[in-house]
C-alpha cells in the first residue's frame, strides 16, 4: 500500500505487476500490427466509421497557481504582474462569441488560486446559467481539492455547491500520470494518485460525468504509463462515469522541464494504441492535435482513437508552450475526412450534435427545457 502527504487517509491499492508488464511487451510489438489491433477494437466501437469532435471554447478563468507544476508555462504566482482572474462579464463575452461559431460547450480551468472562495465559482456558475446557458465541462480535480482545501470542507460537498449551481461535468485534467514517484518529480504540490481518484469517483458518485487524461513523455517509464491506465479502467469498472481517455505528450519548451527529449510520434502512436487495448470498458479514445499537430492526429484515428478533440476558439495552457495548432472547423472536418472517417459534431457526452436544435447543449438546463 502507498499513502502520500496530501491524502494520508487514503491507500492505493496495489497493480498486478504480471499485468503491468504483459501489457508493456505490447511495446515491442511492430508499429503497424499494434495499431491494427488497436483500431480493430476501436471499430468495435464505432463501427460506422465515425470520428467525432466537439466545438467548444477552453476559458482559463485565472491563471493565479501556487502548486508550480515544473511543466507549466502557464501560470504566475500571486502577486505577479501578469496574473489575472476573469470577472463574469468577461467570460460571458466569451461564451457569446464561442456560441457565434456553434459552441455546445465551454472547458473552464484555471490555476490554483487559493483567494478564490467557494463563492466565486457557484456565482459565476449562476451567472453563466443564468445570461449565457451553455454546457460547463468545468474544474478538474486538483480545482476541486483546492476548494474543498480552502473552505475544510468534504470534496464531496463543494461538487454537489457546484452540481446546484450548474456544473455539468468535470474535465480529466491534473492527472499527469498517476503514479506518485513521477507525481512528485514533476507536480510535487498536486495532490496524489488516490485524491485523484477519489476525486473522479466521487463526481461521477454525484451524477456527473468526467473525462481522464494522460500527460507522458515527462521521464515517466512505460510500465508507469500502463498503471496509470489500469487505475483509470479498474475505477470505470467500479462507477461507467468516465466518457473519454485523453493521452497527451509534454510540452517542455519554456518549462522547467525544458531539454525533456520530445516524444516521437511513434512512441506516440504506441501509447494511444495501447490506451485503446487496456482501456477496454471506456469508449472512446482523443487524438491530442494540439500537442502531436493535425497529421500525427490523422495517423491516430488508425491506431484506435475515435475522437478528435476540440475545435477550440481559445488554448491557453499548451499554446504557453509555443505550440499552436488551433483551426477552423471546415479544416478539422477535411482532416477527420481525409484520414476516411464521417465526421460527426457530438456534445459532451459523445451523443450527435442535432443540428435542429440550435438552442441545445445538454447541459442540465437544456435537458430541463428538452423535457418540459
Ligand atoms: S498545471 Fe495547473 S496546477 Fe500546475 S502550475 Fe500549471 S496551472 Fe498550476
Amino acid at each position: 500500500m502507498t499513502t502520500r502527504v496530501d491524502s494520508p487517509s487514503l491507500e492505493l491499492s496495489r497493480v498486478d505487476r504480471a499485468e503491468v508488464a504483459e501489457y508493456a511487451s505490447l511495446y515491442d510489438k511492430p508499429l503497424l500490427e499494434l495499431g491494427a489491433l488497436a483500431n480493430e477494437r476501436a471499430r468495435r466501437e464505432a463501427p460506422d466509421g465515425v470520428v467525432s469532435y466537439i466545438v467548444d471554447r477552453n476559458i482559463n478563468y485565472t491563471n493565479v497557481c501556487v502548486t508550480d507544476c515544473s511543466f507549466c508555462a502557464f501560470y504566475r504566482r500571486p502577486g505577479h504582474e501578469d496574473g489575472y482572474v476573469l470577472s463574469n462579464e468577461q467570460i460571458g463575452a466569451k461564451i457569446e462569441e464561442a456560441k457565434g461559431i456553434g459552441a455546445v460547450q465551454i472547458l473552464m480551468q484555471g490555476g490554483h488560486n487559493p483567494y478564490l472562495k467557494l463563492d466565486y465559482y457557484t456565482g459565476l456558475l449562476d451567472y453563466i446559467k443564468t445570461y449565457h446557458p451553455i454546457h460547463v465541462h468545468g474544474f478538474s480535480a486538483s480545482e476541486l481539492d483546492i476548494i474543498a482545501r480552502v473552505h475544510k470542507l468534504d470534496v464531496s460537498v463543494v461538487i454537489d455547491e457546484l452540481k446546484d449551481a450548474g456544473l455539468d461535468s468535470v474535465p480529466g485534467a491534473g492527472a499527469e500520470i498517476l503514479v506518485d514517484d513521477v507525481r512528485d518529480r514533476i507536480a510535487k504540490k498536486k495532490i496524489g494518485t488516490a485524491r485523484w481518484l477519489e476525486i473522479h469517483r466521487a463526481v461521477h458518485e454525484r451524477g456527473l460525468l468526467s473525462s481522464a487524461t494522460m500527460m507522458f513523455g515527462a521521464g515517466e517509464s512505460r510500465e508507469d504509463r500502463i498503471e496509470h491506465m489500469i487505475r483509470i479502467r479498474d475505477l470505470q469498472a467500479d462507477t461507467r462515469g468516465f466518457t473519454a481517455f485523453i493521452p497527451w505528450t509534454l510540452q517542455a519548451d519554456g518549462t522547467g522541464m525544458d531539454g525533456t527529449p520530445e516524444t516521437t510520434a511513434a512512441e506516440y502512436l504506441r501509447t494511444v494504441a495501447i490506451s485503446r487495448i487496456v482501456l477496454d470498458n471506456v469508449r472512446n479514445l482523443q487524438v491530442s492535435y494540439v500537442t502531436q499537430g493535425p497529421k500525427i492526429a490523422q495517423v491516430a484515428l488508425h491506431f484506435g482513437c475515435n475522437d478528435f478533440g476540440s475545435l477550440m476558439m481559445e488554448e491557453n495552457v499548451v499554446s504557453a508552450t509555443g505550440t499552436d495548432f488551433i483551426m477552423p472547423r471546415s479544416t478539422l472536418v477535411r482532416f477527420i475526412e481525409e484520414a476516411g472517417f464521417r465526421a460527426v459534431a457530438r456534445y459532451q457526452d459523445y451523443s450527435p450534435v442535432d443540428p435542429e436544435l440550435d438552442w441545445y447543449c445538454g447541459c442540465a438546463v437544456c435537458l430541463q427545457r428538452s423535457r418540459a
